[in-house]
């Protein structure tokens, strides 16, 4: 299948690791040029040559930005080309009690989970209008309908993704842009495997001791009883991006291994 992403320019924020990074992989691999994200120039130049290395001639570039910093934030925007695809996949998440959780920490985990989606597609919109096509992805999690009991700030975030993401998509209408959302379920990206590292260390188990458990205890209704590969988010992200995914506008789609247990 010829995704059509030849030619189309993409920006995915937080791409210097994890999820972000294999969605820039695929969406590079389908032939669109690709600007990476992460919060230090080290990472980002790394995340660069490390791609252009496993694509020899893909258009690879990167722009550190820390989404925490409104002011980076700025800078990144006045720095960016115009582009086509934006995928708003930077987020951080941390397990923390309910009452152990300060006003600052809230208002981070918004700053970077919703705040960096919100500035970027305020930027962007306008501009995919205009020339009337466009693709905007928000990163969420099946956290957002399933808040988790150990996380309740991340799970908020991601829930407002949602509606942002949805809201956004009204502003569309008759026209080829599109807003959807992808929601991962539990995925092996660097931070999560470092996660259920340290998990099974405190219990003296491997990893995949520590996965086992974490799926029979934590998320016992995944059906796929293991956690998805970041390439396994990135095929459908890169499906989203594509101009073949014309028709799926609005939507919120799950890529969770059935954790989620409704059917719609
Ligand atoms: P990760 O921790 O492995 O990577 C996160 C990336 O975001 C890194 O490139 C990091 O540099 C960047 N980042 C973090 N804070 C940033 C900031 N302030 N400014 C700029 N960049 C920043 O994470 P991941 O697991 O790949 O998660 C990526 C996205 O997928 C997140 O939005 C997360 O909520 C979502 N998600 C992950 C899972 C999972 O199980 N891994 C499940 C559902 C949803």
């Amino acid at each position: 299948m010829d995704l059509q992403l030849n030619g189309k320019t993409a920006f995915v924020s937080g791409s210097t690791q994890g999820i972000g990074l294999a969605i820039a992989r695929s969406l590079a691999k389908e032939g669109a040029s690709v600007i990476l994200n992460g919060r230090s120039e080290n990472k980002v130049n790394e995340a660069v040559a490390r791609l252009q290395q496993a694509i020899p001639g893909a258009a690879i570039s990167g722009i550190a930005a820390d989404f925490s910093k409104a002011e980076d934030v700025k800078v990144l925007l006045e720095k960016l080309p115009e582009i086509d695809i934006l995928v708003n996949n930077a987020g951080i998440f941390e397990p923390k009690p309910f009452t152990d959780i300060t006003d600052e920490e809230w208002f981070k985990f918004f700053e970077v989970n919703v705040m960096s989606g919100v500035r970027l597609s305020r930027h962007f919109l306008p501009k995919m209008l205009a020339k009337n096509w466009g693709r905007i992805i928000f990163i969420s999690s099946e956290s957002a309908v399933n808040i988790p009991e150990e996380m309740i700030h991340y799970g908020t975030t991601k829930t407002a993704q949602l509606g942002v993401s949805r809201g956004l998509a009204e502003l569309t209408k008759g026209t080829d842009v599109t807003v959807n959302t992808v929601m991962p379920g539990p995925t092996k990206s660097e931070g999560v495997a470092d996660f259920v590292k340290q998990l099974g260390a405190a219990n003296n188990q491997s990893f995949e001791e520590a996965e086992k458990d974490f799926f029979k205890t934590a998320r016992p209704t995944s059906l796929l009883q293991r956690f998805a590969s970041v390439e396994e988010i990135a095929n459908l992200v890169t499906y989203v991006a594509s101009p073949l995914s014309s028709g799926t506008n609005g939507s919120a789609l799950k890529v969770d291994g059935g954790v989620a247990k409704f059917i719609i």
